[in-house]
């Protein structure tokens, strides 16, 4: 759980800082892009694509914000959906994960 708790909190930091990355592009403040990303945004050449990069940032970090609400209310392997215990490898594969692998199929 505690393990879980900072993977989750670096996860956040990794998402805030690149999500500041992509702010500053869309500003144009420079080239403070990543390498990967500066090949990716080369071969389109469209800021769509960082537009979408920043939206699905967004709600990554709302999940993920959502997730640490919950293991700090002591109900976060829990499922938000049915109320069973998530199982602990699937919060390993996806620590941000708020509901077990059956509703997640559903
Ligand atoms: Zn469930």
């Amino acid at each position: 759980m505690t393990n879980r708790k900072s993977e989750l909190e670096t996860l956040r930091a990794d998402l805030t800082a690149r999500l500041s990355r992509y702010e500053a592009h869309q500003h144009r403040e420079g080239g403070a892009l990543d390498k990967d990303f500066e090949e990716q945004a080369t071969q389109t050449q469209n800021d769509e694509v960082v537009d979408s990069l920043e939206t699905e940032t967004r709600s990554e970090l709302a999940q993920i914000e959502h997730a640490l609400a919950r293991i700090d209310n002591g109900v976060g392997d829990e499922c938000e959906s049915c109320g069973e215990a998530i199982d602990p490898r699937r919060l390993q594969v996806l620590p941000y994960t708020t509901v077990c692998v059956d509703c997640a199929e559903d």
